[in-house]
């Protein structure tokens, strides 16, 4: 298994009683694209967030593509991160007074990236591939339309050519128009470039476009009783 988590516990430091993730094993496959549900509250964010290390589990072992989380240093989580894994957030998270180009050059900052002309090369690139029109690359990302700023967020996402793509929500605020472009976008890429797709929502009606499909609440062993 090339994502494997075994007997993970996850509390937020601020509500050490209360846990959010409990998980006493789940793995993934290289290469499936999964899809992962539960309504609102139930820990999909929190998952993410401990598979891409921006959270520390309290106890367990996470391992991705054989690099177990818990014995990395901050510092090397911080690499492993920017190397390996992609990361499209609910709300993009662009910075809104930088250009497509800025923002994507940004992402590759901690990444071990080769030279600057190269990595012009290959944001340039990026662009072509996910149809930016050139004029929308020269301005402030604030101005440009959700779906174009969605499609910024993909190339940020893959710039470091990620093994794994983590995508939290990132339908959420599209009309239904823009949601199956995205979709259809995103799955293509993905496919294209062999990376490992994690997908969370609550969404069911974006359930067929992936090969597993999961409830998030079938393998994180949470009582709803909530003790403070
Ligand atoms: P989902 O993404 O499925 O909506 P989350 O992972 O965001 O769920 O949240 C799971 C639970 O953790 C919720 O009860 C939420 O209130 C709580 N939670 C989320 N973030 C924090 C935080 N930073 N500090 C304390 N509790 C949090
Ligand atoms: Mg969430």
């Amino acid at each position: 298994m090339d994502i494997k988590l075994t007997n993970v516990n996850f509390s937020y430091p601020e509500k050490p009683n209360k846990v959010i993730i409990n998980i006493p094993s789940w793995s993934l496959n290289r290469s499936e694209h999964t899809f992962i549900y539960g309504p609102s509250g139930v820990g999909k964010s929190t998952l993410l967030g401990l598979l891409s290390g921006l959270l520390r589990a309290q106890q367990g072992d996470i391992t991705i593509f054989g690099h177990q989380l818990a014995k990395m240093s901050n510092r090397q989580r911080d690499k492993f991160r920017a190397n390996t894994i992609g990361y499209v957030f609910q709300t993009f998270n662009l910075i809104p007074y930088l250009d497509a180009f800025e923002n994507i050059q940004l992402a590759s900052y901690f990444a071990d990236t080769t030279s600057s002309a190269s990595l012009e090369q290959e944001i340039t690139a990026l662009l072509n591939n996910l149809n930016i029109p050139e004029a929308d690359r020269k301005q402030p990302v604030s101005r440009l339309s959700i779906g174009q700023q969605q499609r910024i967020a993909i190339a940020r996402a893959l710039i470091n050519k990620p093994k794994l793509l983590i995508a939290d929500e990132p339908t959420s605020s599209l009309d239904k128009d823009n949601r199956d472009k995205f979709m259809k976008l995103l799955m293509s890429v993905v496919k294209d470039k062999d990376i490992t797709l994690l997908f969370v929502s609550h969404d069911m009606s974006l359930a067929h476009y992936f090969n597993h499909v999961e409830s998030i609440q079938d393998f994180n062993q949470v009582e709803d009783k909530i003790s403070c």
